[in-house]
């Protein structure tokens, strides 16, 4: 029997694609023990560089996110959010683990774009996206599967 597969932020698998060139690594034991884990980096995949300025959202309607230099990096965002749909709906995927208060990843809050560290209610533009065709966002602070 085929083991289900989960999508997980590659910053909390431990790769280095944070924008500060680190990363989020969690603890994967238990995870690895139920699911067969596909780690992703929407802002990578968006073509963002490593390290990169941080970016926030400064509108949801219409959509606009920027780097703290003020440069638009909505058109990054929107790139990255539309190759994870693509990679879920080709592995059939139908559940993430995905790192909390990014401006991608979020599944609960995000940064309200003062660069001030002030977070607000929002998720992230990936979330977004994989919720518009049914994929359930979780958050590492969840701990859905312990
Ligand atoms: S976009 Fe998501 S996967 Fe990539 S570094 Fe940010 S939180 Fe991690």
């Amino acid at each position: 029997m085929s083991i289900e597969k989960l999508l997980i932020s590659s910053c909390l698998m431990g790769e280095n694609v944070k924008y500060n060139g680190k990363n989020n690594l969690i603890d994967l034991a238990q995870l690895r023990e139920q699911y067969e884990l596909i780690p992703f980096c929407p802002e990578v995949a968006g073509g963002l560089p490593t390290p990169r300025l941080p970016s926030e959202i400064v509108s949801f309607t219409p959509l606009k996110l920027i780097n703290n230099k003020g440069k638009d990096v909505t058109h990054n965002f929107i790139i990255g959010a539309k190759k994870t749909v693509n990679l879920v709906k080709k592995e059939g995927i139908t559940k993430a683990l995905l790192k909390a208060n990014s401006p991608s990843c979020s599944s609960a809050f995000v940064y309200d774009g003062s660069f001030e560290r002030q977070l607000v209610k929002g998720k992230g533009i990936t979330t977004l996206f994989l919720r518009e065709i049914g994929v359930e966002v979780f958050d590492e602070n969840s701990n859905f599967w312990l």
